[in-house]
């Protein structure tokens, strides 16, 4: 076991030695997607990083137990706590049901994991099945003078914490209800909703009865009450796209800190990078917001895009490009291609160069999960001459149940669904004798990196 690992904690905003709450083990929570559309390649990227950093305490011996929450009920189009919930929208959008709709986009979310190589979480905790507690914690802060109420939900009282915002570093100054800003009948712009109430009861999908009146919760609460029941009242560390920092994560820490009364609640906050499209955030609105399905289409590998997530560092935002697509992918294949070239070595290995290169591979990923810096090593390794290729190939795979690329996987080549679907097509016109459209057809599958070969079954589809 080693005790050196060194991360950035947003929350000190510097590097610190992880001390975990106890020895041995660690706990984490994620706050997972909002189930109510695609989680698009940059959403993805925060995912794979909560599996490298998951990684990288197993590398170092720890037992770990990491949860990554589901949110299917209370997550606001704004986050001032206005507007609409976004499951029931989709929900009254595509006319089916809130379960339908939640069930429907986390199996494709959790898919796109495992084709990620992501390892799953020992629990997957959804919000809709965690009300009683949430309404428990509401009541302790309601018992200790935290809450208040308006005409459309409890609320908390942001003015009650000395420390408020420190996440942030929030100015206590921004705290007073401004002119300018519309907060309604909240007392500071910083309040925030614990529970919401149904504007007219027997309307809304999900809804339930509280102590204060059918409603809903705040979307905050869900992760205090779920990081807090699984991983218990202290907690290891905490992760997080950045743009929870101000709002999200600084009202988790005021309700579970005024709740549970522990100090810090979590010790470690971490959080990562965006991933951009031409150098602006992605996400559904701005555009850049591909699927993993949308890359599989047009032939890219799931591991290329994972290899790609890798080589920048996870507090530097990334730029997504298919010219960085088609680099990553390529220098994956190279790798694939290398390792399974000395596999088939049988040369007698030294075990101290070995160890040498362990410990300045654990050194590397051990300062703040340095995924970058470690792929780049993993090369300088392939590349060294007074290392012989057993010795390479053993330590690529010991780096492997760090980086999750699934090196010493054989390639399975699958031919992709819209392949085959084109295969079938350009049958269909040679049937017909649209000589022009089969050509044309077949030009588009080569160019995918797929063959069609005649055999005496039919046309088999073939990787190039
Ligand atoms: P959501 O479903 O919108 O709550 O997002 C799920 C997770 O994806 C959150 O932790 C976000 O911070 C993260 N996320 C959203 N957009 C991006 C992006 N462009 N790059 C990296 N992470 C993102
Ligand atoms: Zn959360």
């Amino acid at each position: 076991m080693s005790d050196s690992i060194r991360l950035y904690n947003t929350l000190t905003r510097k590097k610190e030695i992880f001390v975990p709450v106890k020895k041995g083990h660690v706990g984490i929570y994620s706050c997972g997607p909002t189930v109510y559309s695609y989680q698009h390649i940059g959403n993805l990227r925060t995912f794979v990083y909560n599996d490298l950093l998951k990684r990288l305490f197993l590398y170092n011996g720890y037992k770990v137990k990491h949860i990554i929450n589901v949110t299917d009920v209370g997550h606001l189009t704004s986050d001032a706590d206005i507007g609409e919930d976004k499951v029931e929208r989709a929900a009254s959008r595509e006319g089916k049901t809130a379960k339908e709709i939640s069930n429907y986009y986390f199996n494709i979310f959790r898919q796109d994991l495992k084709k990620l190589n992501v390892i799953e979480p020992d629990v997957w905790p959804r919000a809709t099945e965690h009300i009683n507690e949430m309404i428990s914690l509401i009541k302790i802060l309601e018992k200790k003078g935290y809450t208040y109420k308006t005409s459309d939900g409890i609320y908390f009282d942001t003015s009650k914490l000395k420390d408020y915002g420190k996440l942030a570093g929030l100015k206590k100054e921004g705290l007073k209800a401004g002119k300018r800003v519309a907060i309604g009948e909240k007392k500071h712009n910083t309040d925030f909703a614990l529970w919401k109430f149904s504007e007219k009861p027997g309307v809304r999908q999900q809804e339930w009865n509280s102590p204060w009146g059918v409603g809903f919760p705040g979307w905050h609460i869900e992760c205090s009450v779920m990081s807090s029941k699984y991983l218990g009242k202290q907690i290891d560390v905490h992760t997080g796209g950045q743009e929870h920092i101000p709002v999200h994560h600084t009202n988790e820490i005021a309700q579970s800190e005024a709740g549970y009364g522990k100090k810090p609640w979590v010790k470690y906050w971490m959080h990562f990078a965006w991933l951009l499209f031409e150098g602006e955030k992605i996400s559904k609105s701005r555009g850049g917001a591909y699927l993993l399905s949308d890359l599989e289409e047009e032939g890219y590998n799931p591991m290329s895009l994972r290899y790609l997530y890798l080589t920048a560092h996870y507090k530097k935002p990334l730029n997504f490009s298919f010219d960085m697509l088609d680099y990553a992918q390529n220098a994956y294949k190279r790798l694939k291609n290398i390792l399974a070239e000395i596999k088939k070595a049988h040369d007698k290995k030294n075990r101290k160069n070995m160890e040498r290169a362990k410990k300045q591979f654990l050194e590397i990923i051990n300062d703040d999960l340095n995924s970058s810096k470690a792929l780049a090593y993993l090369w300088d390794i392939l590349r060294d001459n007074s290392l012989n290729n057993s010795e390479k190939y053993e330590l690529a795979i010991d780096f492997d149940k760090f980086f999750g690329l699934e090196l010493d996987k054989e390639e399975k080549i699958e031919v992709p669904a819209n392949v085959k679907k084109m295969a079938d097509d350009r049958e269909e016109a040679r049937k017909n004798k649209d000589w022009k459209k089969a050509d044309e057809i077949r030009d588009k599958i080569n160019k995918l990196g797929f063959v069609l070969e005649d055999t005496e079954r039919g046309v088999k589809v073939k990787k190039r």
